[in-house]
């Protein structure tokens, strides 16, 4: 290790957290002051705020995306008998909310370009129990929501959109989460809209379906103390909705510097030999949440180490696929039965990717993996 290397994080959002600190610290020691650190006031401009972001007219915020994914599956009254076909290629909360609520996970393979569902095989995987389909927009590249929502209309499928990774991604012009019958979306620190802790929230322009979200994140109630059916306690707390709403006012422009720096690292990457670079598809904007390449040829492991040599910080996301978790034995996948998918997890590679990343920094990056790779 050369000691005059300065080490690049991987992610980082102590820097962003300067650039607005003052604010955020106002509005929570106002909060701190008003003595209502539950629901009110500020969780409802939050609330408003992030369903006029998206042009939808209802958002319920939640203590997180996992909890907001649930939410919706229970909405739409899915559970035992019911199937839910999705990406095997994503974070486990998208399909175990989707076990949570005794439906089955249906996983089919995605596309080697995008890492996102491909359409074809989810028309291939549908059946009379299909009830809902979970496109992730993964990594912040939006998944081609006009193929699939035709497949949706034609089927009558319900489409929940887990925008955990997505938040300000567009697909057609509209915002993801807009676009299919709920968008879920988290809060967590390192989501492109991270809060100081858990959060997440449910959007919709489907009021009926928000009132009944509603009363399932608080605890089933319909009246006060009266309750309609069994729920849970999903809340987002009054200090993280001021924080939330103080940074969503900086997330397209923090969204266009994570664009800038993608559009970098696809100039100068893409040509190389021995690694393939994301791909965007006509259409769609995404908002980088991650910057993941493929590095082929077995030598994931090898070039990871020497790029940390070099002060590069690389993380996996995710090594091993869903349907191969042994959670999911019972659900009699094979190995190879989704190739792509499989191929990645041994592929993958993010590299450095958070919007105040210097040019310095992101030569530094390219410098290493060109050097690297040759
Ligand atoms: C982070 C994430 C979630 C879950 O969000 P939490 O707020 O951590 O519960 C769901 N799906 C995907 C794709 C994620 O990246």
């Amino acid at each position: 290790m050369i000691q005059s290397v300065k080490s690049i994080p991987a992610f980082d959002n102590k820097q962003q957290y300067a650039t607005i600190e003052a604010d955020i610290s106002a509005a929570v020691l106002e909060v701190l002051a008003s003595g209502r650190y539950i629901g009110g006031p500020a969780v409802n401009a939050f609330e408003r705020a992030f369903a006029a972001y998206h042009n939808l007219t209802e958002c319920i915020a939640c203590n997180s995306g996992t909890d907001a994914l649930y939410l919706a599956l229970r909405a739409f009254d899915i559970g035992a008998g019911d199937e839910v076909i999705t990406t095997p290629f994503t974070f486990i909360a998208t399909s175990e909310v989707v076990s949570a609520v005794g439906a089955k996970p249906v996983f089919v393979d995605v596309d080697a370009n995008t890492y996102n569902l491909n359409i074809q095989q989810v028309a291939a995987a549908i059946t009379p129990k299909t009830k809902a389909i979970i496109p992730v927009h993964l990594f912040g590249q939006p998944v081609d929501m006009t193929a699939l929502m035709k497949l949706a209309k034609q089927h009558n499928i319900k489409i929940i959109e887990d925008c955990a990774q997505s938040t300000g991604a567009t697909w057609g012009g509209e915002k993801v989460g807009s676009i299919g019958d709920i968008g879920c979306f988290s809060f967590y620190p390192t989501k492109n809209l991270g809060g100081c802790g858990d959060g997440g929230a449910i959007a919709t322009n489907n009021p009926e379906i928000a009132a009944r979200m509603r009363v399932i994140k608080n605890h089933g109630q319909s009246d006060q103390y009266h309750y309609s059916e069994i729920g849970v306690n999903s809340r987002l707390d009054c200090i993280q909705a001021v924080i939330l709403q103080i940074k969503l006012r900086y997330l397209d422009n923090w969204n266009t510097k994570r664009r800038a720096i993608a559009s970098r690292y696809h100039q100068f990457l893409s040509k190389i030999s021995g690694i393939i670079t994301p791909q965007e598809l006509t259409g769609g904007e995404g908002v980088w949440n991650q910057y993941t390449i493929r590095i082929l040829d077995g030598k994931r492991e090898e070039v990871r180490q020497k790029l940390q040599e070099q002060g590069v910080n690389t993380m996996i996301y995710y090594p091993m696929p869903l349907h191969l978790q042994p959670i999911y034995q019972d659900l009699g996948y094979k190995l190879g039965q989704l190739p792509i998918a499989e191929e990645l997890s041994k592929e993958v590679t993010s590299l450095p990717m958070f919007p105040e990343l210097s040019e310095e920094q992101q030569d530094q990056v390219i410098y290493a993996v060109k050097e690297v790779i040759n």
